[in-house]
């Protein structure tokens, strides 16, 4: 027996749910990509992708995913045997840091752990000690999906201009645009890069670069450079360039749908919904841990972001069978622990098209599965996330 007819839902973190009316966005001919629709589309996408970043300076748009604007932003300002310094606090900086290693990059690891965000101390105390300059950018990611953390880059970029040091400031915002604040300009961000298929609600396959001066400095004599992510060739002035090639139309649609609709909520707004439901989600798990087997993997509480949150299960519990039993008998898709935390951890996401009847439902058919599996857990999570949002959503 299951009660998975219905819509399913997907609480993984990227893909996120894609609201119909971006679906249906897409849904029409292509365009002619020389006419004069394609330029302004294309030039509307990237004038509000400069406005997400909060940064004056250019954005570009790569036909990839997360990873493909990894190799976009080292490839573009790097040059063989440079430095970088990897800020760890999860997988995926460090996964960043693999790229550019494979790239040709020198990569030290800042050391951090997986249950802390990065201490802006220790970025300012690596820094000082690096006298004559040898690191070429330092690499952070503002939410490590796999953790759950949210860095505070504010403070990371600070650190960086109290340690004196030029550079580059490179952050990963992959999971986090759109959901949270994020200043670029008025933090000192060099270089900050995004993808589609999370906080922005369009299908994955489209990326996002934006670039200050500064880093557009440093591409000159960079020496890492191919010509399918080159910043000066997509500058070139035929629109067809600015995708290295064919523009990839039908997400374009998306894209555009979707940002309309998240200006259309308010930015500010937009931030406030996820800081509500992250934090119900929170009331949620702080009471299932209760009969210590279910924990959060982010110790310190000002460190659990507002778009994911990971979930230790222990005891020998297994959170794999947690996950199958939501998914295979209730339609809910949750996480699944990656890297350090396989077979440790689930993740429930809260980012993007979300609102409270999903994150609801998602806590309480969470409480289903826990109760069929017979995993102990403290009675009245979701009690919790009604009571806290009752609250703080008021009439
Ligand atoms: C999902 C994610 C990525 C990778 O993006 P892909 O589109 O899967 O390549 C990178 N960084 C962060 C923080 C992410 O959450």
């Amino acid at each position: 027996m299951t009660v998975r007819a219905g819509r399913e839902f997907l609480a993984i973190p990227g893909p996120t749910t894609i609201p119909d009316e971006v679906l249906r966005a897409m849904h029409r001919p292509a365009l002619d990509i020389y006419s004069g629709q394609m330029v302004e589309l294309t030039d509307g996408l990237l004038r509000d992708l400069s406005k997400l970043f909060a940064t004056k300076g250019q954005s570009y748009i790569y036909i990839a995913n997360g990873h493909g604007a990894w190799e976009a932003v080292l490839s573009n300002v790097l040059s063989r045997g440079d430095k970088v310094l990897v800020l760890e606090s999860g997988s995926f900086a460090m996964n960043w840091g693999k790229a550019a290693r494979a790239m040709g990059a020198e990569v030290e690891v800042l050391k951090g752990d997986w249950c802390r965000a990065v201490r802006a101390g220790d970025v300012e105390a690596r820094l000082s000690a690096d006298k004559s300059h040898t690191i070429k950018a330092v690499l952070v990611v503002q939410v490590d999906t796999a953790s759950g953390v949210v860095n505070d880059v504010e403070a990371i970029a600070k650190a960086i201009r109290a340690a004196g040091h030029p550079a580059l400031f490179m952050v990963d915002t992959v999971a986090s645009l759109g959901c949270m604040p994020f200043e670029m300009d008025k933090w000192g961000i060099d270089v900050a890069m995004s993808g589609s298929q999370k906080g922005l609600m369009t299908p994955p396959g489209l990326s996002f670069v934006a670039v200050n001066d500064r880093a557009r400095a440093v591409h000159k004599v960079a020496n890492m450079r191919t010509p399918y992510w080159d910043w000066t060739e997509r500058d070139g002035i035929e629109h067809y360039r600015r995708y290295a090639g064919t523009a990839p139309v039908h997400l374009l649609f998306a894209l555009r749908q979707a940002i309309d609709m998240l200006f259309e909520e308010g930015l500010e707004n937009a931030f406030r919904r996820h800081q509500l439901l992250a934090e119900a989600v929170r009331r949620a798990v702080t009471v299932w841990s209760a009969e210590h087997v279910l924990g959060f993997n982010i110790s310190e509480p000002p460190e659990r972001s507002n778009v994911v949150t990971t979930v230790l299960m222990g005891s020998g519990h297994d959170p794999v069978r947690l996950q199958h039993y939501c998914n295979d008998k209730c339609g809910l898709v949750l996480g699944i622990g990656i890297g350090n935390l396989q077979g440790r951890a689930f993740r429930i996401a809260h980012m993007g098209h979300v609102n409270a009847p999903m994150i609801l439902g998602t806590l309480g058919t969470i409480e289903v599965g826990l109760t069929a599996l017979q995993v102990p857990y403290g009675k009245g999570g979701t009690e919790a996330a009604i009571a806290y949002l009752g609250e703080a959503v008021s009439g």
